[in-house]
């Protein structure tokens, strides 16, 4: 049985002549729409109170334990314009589902998928004029729980708070799809084996800036994070999983064994590639490894894929003392293969054979 939700539609909603100023250049995460769900968890009560309500701030005590302790997990999937007229979201069960095990690392309560599902389709219901239907953009869904109970004990808390908000999305690196350069993290690590590296919390990202600010401050624009124990196991990006492709034929990614955030996008992907008769590997790579192949010529792309960037080249690798080009510079045949496979589904360009789509409205 899925909660039942009110309904207190938005009295002054964005002008449609600003909204749509707004979707002209999204960019990613700067503007959100009329509306918002929220939905209150007790002990006693459960989840409760679910409202689809004007989007607006929320007031927080300054006691709320997850500012001082950063109980807090999130999801972001997106909702494509399609053909005709629909619009739909990509494999939002599978966020839901991985909600529910960043709820259970971080002691949060859980939501059932179907009420999960449910939130954000009534929010992309409310705001369906917020997703544009050109280009390759979309509606950013953003799903969060968080703990809402005012108490500095440290515990798991007895009040929480789950909401989507969303926010119109367009290509998320500017410039377009070129290759973006790499950053080697030999200081620091992103998740370490029994902690919260697979799980979608806030606290990962918070630890993960410091290592970002490092790769800005040489050159580079994004940071690939390697395994805490031996130092040598390539991880992934601070939000982005990585794959390899080899000169055999091989589609290479390191599997999700706890350090690694399982990625839908990264999982999608494993299933396009087999199609594309790529031999498809889930196996452990060191960054020797990367560096000796690209050298050689047997590592011939690599790239970066998850929900706000879709698949992201990577076209230059550095750490302290080195770097290398990676294939010619350009974005690889293989990379934009799968990218343009990946939206081709998402958008209804091609069919939805692995009933990934779900219509919302
Ligand atoms: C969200 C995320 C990804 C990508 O996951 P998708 O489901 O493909 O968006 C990869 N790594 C980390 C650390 C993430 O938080």
């Amino acid at each position: 049985m899925t909660i039942e939700f009110t309904k207190t539609p938005s009295l002054n909603p964005l002008p449609a002549s600003e909204r749509d100023a707004h979707l002209v250049a999204p960019g990613f995460g700067k503007v959100f729409t009329d509306h918002m769900v929220t939905i209150t968890w007790t002990p006693d009560a459960g989840w409760h109170d679910a409202a689809l309500k004007p989007y607006g701030p929320l007031l927080l005590d300054p006691a709320t334990a997850v500012i001082h302790y950063g109980q807090s997990i999130f999801e972001g999937y997106k909702a494509y314009a399609q053909p005709d007229g629909s619009i739909r979201t990509f494999r939002p069960d599978a966020n839901g589902r991985r909600f529910q095990k960043s709820a259970r690392r971080l002691a949060l309560p859980e939501l059932s998928v179907e009420d999960f599902v449910a939130a954000g389709d009534l929010l992309i219901q409310a705001d369906r004029s917020w997703v544009a239907n050109e280009g390759e953009k979309s509606l950013y869904v953003r799903p969060f729980m968080f703990a809402s109970e005012a108490f500095l004990g440290v515990r798991p808390a007895n009040h929480v708070t789950f909401s989507v908000i969303a926010s119109p999305a367009g290509a998320y690196f500017a410039g377009g799809l070129h290759p973006v350069s790499i950053w080697l993290s030999e200081e620091y690590t992103r998740a370490a084996p029994g902690g919260t590296g697979a799980a979608k919390c806030a606290g990962n990202y918070a630890a993960s800036l410091i290592a970002q600010q490092e790769a800005i401050a040489n050159g580079c624009d994004q940071v690939v994070f390697l395994d805490a124990v031996e130092k040598r196991w390539v991880e992934e990006l601070g939000g982005m999983n990585v794959y390899f492709v080899f000169d055999d034929g091989t589609l290479l990614t390191p599997p999700t064994s706890g350090t690694i955030l399982e990625g839908v996008t990264r999982d999608a992907i494993l299933t396009l590639a087999a199609e594309r008769g790529l031999s498809v590997q889930e196996r452990p790579i060191d960054v020797d490894e990367w560096r000796a192949g690209v050298t050689a010529g047997r590592i011939t792309e690599v790239f970066a894929c998850g929900t706000a960037a879709v698949v992201t080249p990577l076209g230059r690798l550095a750490w302290r003392g080195g770097e290398l080009s990676i294939g010619n510079g350009d974005t690889g045949k293989v990379t934009q293969d799968i990218r343009d496979g990946l939206l081709a589904v998402q958008y209804g360009h091609a069919a939805d054979t692995h009933g990934w789509m779900h219509t919302v409205c």
